[in-house]
């Protein structure tokens, strides 16, 4: 019956779907040379000390650099990568190049080690080789595994269990830390969370938003970082925008955060001064 139902709105003429499937070749063509061209860039955005206001590290963020479209968001082609595989060597210089970055900074003003979280899709995480390709990275950079973190969404907790419980553990062998992305949107259980050998949950952007709200936000926030305390794992918010956000959390023993309130996704020349700063990176940042 799909099937039936997809020949026929193929067969019927849709300017708009067809227009759309255009667009998505010439850029799934053109993200094939993306990489070589040297188009992608990271931005990085600072997670920060909720106690002390410091930055304690980065998150790197893809951003394709297109020769006529301007600057895209992954949104835009990180699916497009998942769909056509490209994912796999993209990610691979996602990696190298966050750990390049960290390490250049690390080795500038060497007082401070610095985390860097990279973001890992689902994709690149069924692969049996990314833990070779995370050990490899590190070697090939001199980046410390204890200063990368890799942030995956709760995806790897749904599904395959077993199998992905293994990967965790491959990967955690390695010395990096582990978090859970946009953490309560999923269905994640909570028998599997606890034997997971995850190390941060990253509460989701929009649990942070409507905290003023009248909402249960605030009550389901709360509870992400009591689960985290209870499973001896560190709390990350996202999307701060307020400070009253920032405040709310605070008291629900939060630990870290992220959001435009400190700082939007940056250049690494500014994320470099960031830090040097010392950090304090006020929302006049
Ligand atoms: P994410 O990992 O959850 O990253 C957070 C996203 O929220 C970023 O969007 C960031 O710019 C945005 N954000 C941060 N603070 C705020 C805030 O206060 N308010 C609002 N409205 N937004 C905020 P971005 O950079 O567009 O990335 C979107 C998603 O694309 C990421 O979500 C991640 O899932 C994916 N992504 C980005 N870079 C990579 C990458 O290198 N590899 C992979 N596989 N995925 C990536
Ligand atoms: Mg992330
Ligand atoms: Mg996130
Ligand atoms: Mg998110």
């Amino acid at each position: 019956k799909a099937k039936a139902a997809g020949g026929s709105s193929f067969a019927s003429y849709d300017p708009q779907m067809l227009a759309g499937l255009v667009e998505r070749l010439e850029l799934e063509a053109d993200l094939r040379l993306a990489l070589d061209r040297g188009e992608l860039k990271l931005h990085y955005q600072p997670t920060i000390d909720m106690n002390d206001s410091r930055v304690i590290g980065f998150e790197a963020l893809v951003r394709w650099q297109h020769p006529t479209r301007g600057l895209i968001n992954p949104l835009d082609f990180i699916p497009i990568a998942e769909a056509t595989g490209l994912i796999v060597p993209l990610g691979r210089w996602v990696l190298t190049e966050a750990c390049r970055q960290a390490v250049e900074w690390a080795e500038r003003d060497n007082s401070r080690p610095i985390k860097m979280a990279v973001n890992v899709s689902v994709r690149q995480f069924d692969r049996s080789d990314l833990p070779t390709v995370v050990r490899e990275v590190l070697t090939e950079t001199g980046m410390p595994a204890d200063q990368l973190c890799l942030e995956m969404t709760e995806s790897v907790l749904m599904t395959d269990t077993e199998e992905n419980l293994a990967q965790l553990v491959r990967l955690k062998a390695l010395g990096v830390t582990l978090a859970i992305d946009d953490f309560g949107t999923g269905y994640s259980s909570l028998a599997y969370l606890r034997r997971f050998p995850v190390d941060t949950l990253k509460i989701d952007r929009s649990f942070v938003e409507r905290l003023g709200e009248q909402s249960d936000d605030a009550a389901l926030a709360s509870t992400i970082v009591q689960l985290g305390q209870s499973l001896g794992m560190s709390t990350v918010a996202e999307g701060i925008e307020e400070y009253g956000q920032l405040a709310a959390l605070r008291d629900m023993g939060c630990t870290f955060a992220q959001g435009f309130y400190f700082s939007r996704p940056v250049p690494a020349g500014e994320a470099g001064r960031l830090l040097l700063q010392g950090a304090e990176a006020s929302s006049a940042a």
